[in-house]
């Protein structure tokens, strides 16, 4: 299997950026507006290079401990989540600021763990973030801290960015942090620590640097590699860079050498395909007419309602389904846009009176073939 390596940067098209409070906080409380500019003029050269851009950013609930007159931050969760509910805004309003002299709009796209991990959700999330990239916006994903802790307690942001970059299959998570990268010991008290250039993922040298060297607990490298992790399994790669470092998304994007490359052999359609051929179990079948077969099982095309003859099972949205021909032979399976109570009524259907049959509007396909694999 050939390398990946740093070229590949240079060619890569849709980029998740995670931004962690330590980096955009002035003294580890107010957000630090000077670094939110800074950071969102290179996010727009990343994008005028071709590039999509959606940004993981945590500080809402940095922002929400001075608007609440806190000294410090808090200590228990409801606090902390009190803060980023409080904070969020300020958040928001500092991107949309630094964003509104070039004319783009960021969206506020509050997500869960589970919000991915959860397949019906998954769809929603994936179309939303889809829908608003191909509106020229800036998605700013936060985890939703009123609702969950995930992130306060352990990762701020790591673990949500890959799940964000798994979700909208992203070449490249890039992580902006305070550290330059990835060290071979302790820089804090080893004068002769090395940073890694790059690495491969899985190495499991890996795991003795992060726990010998760097930050420990949240948001420290270990959550930072396991997050690399998580973005691999999609295929994408990771860079973890300082991101107070002049020009540096520029630079990573023109594969300078600058932090650590975490690198993965799995690339990013394969390692997709290779996701949904796992979710092993199947909740029905859709019985598809030849033609329809046919075109699925040569894969890179959609199902559309037309044509599915019969529909066998109990699912709902984001469930697994098996795409079957007229003598029963599974040709793909996906992930279904609609219930079987839906595609019961859509059976043969155009789909353009999907809105008239359903008395709403809704996907186009029954599944999408970013969400199917052929077998
Ligand atoms: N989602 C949180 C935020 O935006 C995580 C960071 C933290 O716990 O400080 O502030």
């Amino acid at each position: 299997m050939s390398q990946r390596d740093r070229s590949e940067l240079r060619t890569a098209r849709r980029w998740v950026v995670k931004v962690g409070s330590a980096l955009l906080t002035a003294d580890g409380r107010r957000l630090d507006h000077g670094v939110i500019h800074g950071l969102v003029q290179q996010l727009v050269k990343l994008r005028e290079r071709g590039c999509e851009v959606v940004l993981v950013s945590s500080g809402a609930v940095a922002a929400g401990v001075v608007r609440l007159g806190f000294d410090e931050r808090p200590g228990d969760l409801h606090s902390l989540q009190a803060a980023a509910a409080v904070g969020q805004s300020a958040l928001i309003r500092s991107y949309e600021e630094a964003l509104a002299p070039q004319g783009i709009t960021p969206a506020l796209v509050l997500l869960s763990h589970a919000d991915i991990r959860a397949r019906d959700r998954y769809l929603n999330a994936r179309g939303t973030l889809g829908r608003l990239l191909e509106l020229g916006v800036i998605p700013v994903v936060n985890e939703n801290d009123s609702v969950v802790t995930d992130e306060i307690r352990f990762g701020d942001n790591d673990t949500l960015a890959a799940l964000v970059a798994n979700l909208v299959d992203a070449e490249v998570l890039l992580v902006l942090t305070d550290r330059d990268g990835l060290y071979r010991g302790n820089p804090d008290s080893d004068p002769d620590a090395v940073l890694v250039p790059s690495a491969e993922v899985d190495d499991a040298r890996l795991d003795q640097m992060v726990s010998g060297g760097g930050r420990f607990g949240r948001g420290g490298m270990i959550t930072k590699l396991s997050a690399a992790r998580l973005a691999a399994r999609s295929g994408a790669l990771t860079v973890i860079a300082n991101g107070r470092a002049p020009d540096v998304v520029r630079r990573v994007a023109s594969g300078e050498e600058v932090g650590t490359l975490l690198s993965t052999q799995r690339r990013p359609q394969s390692a997709r395909k290779q996701w949904l051929a796992s979710l092993l179990h199947e909740h029905g079948s859709l019985v598809l007419d030849d033609g329809a077969a046919a075109m699925l099982a040569t894969g890179g095309k959609s199902l559309l309602p037309i044509g599915v003859t019969s529909v066998t099972g109990d699912f709902v949205r984001g469930d697994l389904v098996a795409c079957v021909d007229a003598g029963g032979r599974q040709v793909a399976r996906g992930l279904v846009n609609y219930s079987a109570a839906e595609a019961r009524k859509l059976v043969g259907l155009a789909s353009h009176l999907i809105p008239e049959v359903l008395g709403y509007g809704g996907d186009a396909e029954i599944i999408h073939c970013d969400n199917m694999v052929s077998l």
